[in-house]
């Protein structure tokens, strides 16, 4: 892998329907790079109008194509070819990720693009293996429970990881054998455009992948309340998420499967083990994506005896990171999106020291950084439990650090009034790592490790605040289906 010149990446354009670029849209959406700031290019912004070209589309192609029909092998073998050319396009992928979003290209190349691809194949994997089922009536009826596709899926994702996002999404709809109408997020269209080509050219009919651009609340809201759509699979903020549920609601009862904000703890308890070793999980927790990541863990609850040694150990890891450009090959640091997060960020940084709180690192921006926002690794210490940074998501690399005594104040502590997406338990006794996991209302908990390993087989999905249903495992394939129940009376 080597830097490249981010002039020559080309751009994809358009809406995609119907297998092509589609122009369209009152106006345009210029995109910028997060790395410097600079006019990347622009997508056009679709209104009402194409969005419900692109799901007429998407209902014709599947009475045209009879994708939803056909034997569930044979939707696999397409699946399997896409993600086959999505490994076999990673460097123009990567590099269209890489300039157009936060992820560098380091990250792209060996993660996002080939996490990608994997998803997509362990969808496919799952189409043929799932059936109904026959059931057990009172006699004289044979029972049977019939899964169905819905129809058309609309589908909406986050900036934060634009290509898996879409994988997350297409992946199990397409599979069950839905058609999808997709909206990516209006700041990072580009790589979620290429990726319908290739579906196009693995030869996914024409019209049962759609994409269209535009703004959440216009052209997403118009995808939730079309009428064709018959389900919603939504990733995004927690406050986003609540306005589709509703609107889904109102418009049709549709099913919504939400992916939404998090806060997550990590709950580290005087017996974790070796200090370097937590300490290194801590640190990627909240500053992977320069903490742009729905699961990131930035709340570090740590019990009293080695919270001194593992702060510092934290603070000694974080201080290695260095910004880069997401074009070049060495960079490791993301930058933030643009400059409404910067300040998000930094307003929630700066709240919490005025509030009282220590920035024992970060806490403000690197230099000398250009036009790009790269926010220093910020770990606040002797924070009030009420400040916002400790509540609130912020979407940055803030850890705030609390302290704790016992076991239940540890665990109380890691509780969250409002979001329960994933969590860190870090202890070497076994009843008490199963003693945390059982209390912590969370989806996904993580013991004596931090992060996903893209075990695609392991569904991801928040509690409380941060969601319903699941992305990833066999129940999103599932979620993509409906199960009619039929009695066929025979005496
Ligand atoms: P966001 O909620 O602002 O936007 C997400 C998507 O929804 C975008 O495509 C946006 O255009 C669209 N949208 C906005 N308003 C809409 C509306 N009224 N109707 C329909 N669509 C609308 O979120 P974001 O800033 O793009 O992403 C960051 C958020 O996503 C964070 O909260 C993060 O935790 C969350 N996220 C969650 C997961 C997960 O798996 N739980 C994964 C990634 C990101």
């Amino acid at each position: 892998m080597s830097d490249f010149d981010p002039g020559d990446v080309r751009l994809p354009g358009g809406h995609f329907i119907g297998g092509s670029p589609v122009a369209g849209g009152q106006s345009d959406i210029e995109v910028n790079r997060p790395s410097d700031g600079l006019l990347l290019g622009a997508v056009p912004d679709g209104d009402a109008d194409l969005v419900d070209r692109a799901v007429q589309n998407a209902h014709q192609a599947l009475q045209d194509s009879g994708w939803d029909r056909r034997p569930p092998r044979e939707r696999a073998r397409i699946l399997r070819r896409w993600a086959d050319l999505i490994d076999e396009h990673s460097l123009t992928l990567g590099r269209l990720e890489a300039v157009s979003s936060t992820r560098p290209i380091h990250d792209c190349i060996r993660h996002e693009v080939p996490f990608t691809a994997e998803a997509i194949r362990f969808f496919a994997e799952c189409a043929d293996k799932y059936s109904g089922d026959l059931l057990p009536t009172r006699g004289g009826s044979l029972g049977l429970l019939a899964p169905e596709p819905y129809g058309v899926v609309g589908a909406i994702t986050p900036w934060n990881f634009p290509l898996s996002m879409a994988s997350w999404k297409c992946g199990p709809a397409l599979a069950a054998g839905n058609a999808v109408v997709l909206k990516p997020s209006e700041l990072t269209p580009f790589s979620t455009l290429y990726l319908a080509e290739l579906a196009i050219q693995a030869g996914l009919p024409a019209g049962v992948l759609n994409i269209v651009n535009g703004y959440g609340a216009s052209t997403g809201s118009a995808l939730v309340r079309h009428p064709l759509v018959r389900k919603v699979s939504f990733t995004g903020s927690t406050a986003t998420g609540a306005v589709v549920m509703s609107e889904a609601a109102h418009h049709g009862m549709k099913p919504a499967t939400l992916e939404l904000g998090g806060k997550s703890p990590q709950l580290v308890f005087e017996d974790a083990g070796d200090i370097r070793e937590v300490a290194g999980r801590i640190a990627k927790g909240f500053t992977s994506n320069a903490g742009q990541a729905c699961v990131a863990g930035t709340r570090l609850i740590v019990q009293r005896r080695i919270a001194a040694a593992l702060v510092e150990a934290v603070a000694e890891e974080v201080a290695e990171l260095r910004p880069g450009l997401t074009w070049q090959a060495a960079t490791r640091y993301a930058p933030l999106i643009n400059g409404r997060q910067a300040d998000k960020v930094h307003e929630a940084v700066q709240a919490s020291i005025a509030a009282g709180a220590r920035a024992l690192t970060g806490g403000g921006f690197f230099e000398g950084t250009g036009g790009g926002f790269f926010y220093r690794p910020t770990i606040l210490t002797e924070i009030d439990a009420n400040t916002p940074a400790v509540r609130d998501e912020i979407f940055g690399p803030v850890l705030t650090v609390q302290v704790f005594d016992d076991e239940d104040e540890g665990i109380a502590l890691a509780g969250h009034p409002v979001y329960g997406l994933a969590a860190g338990v870090h202890t070497q006794d076994l009843g008490r790592a199963l003693r945390a996991t059982r209390a912590l209302a969370a989806g996904t908990v993580w013991v004596n490790r931090y992060g996903r390993t893209h075990d695609f087989i392991v569904p991801t999905g928040g509690f409380n605040g941060s969601g319903v249903g699941k992305d990833l495992g066999r129940q999103a394939f599932e979620a993509n289906l409906r199960h009619k129940s039929v009695l066929i009376d025979f005496d």
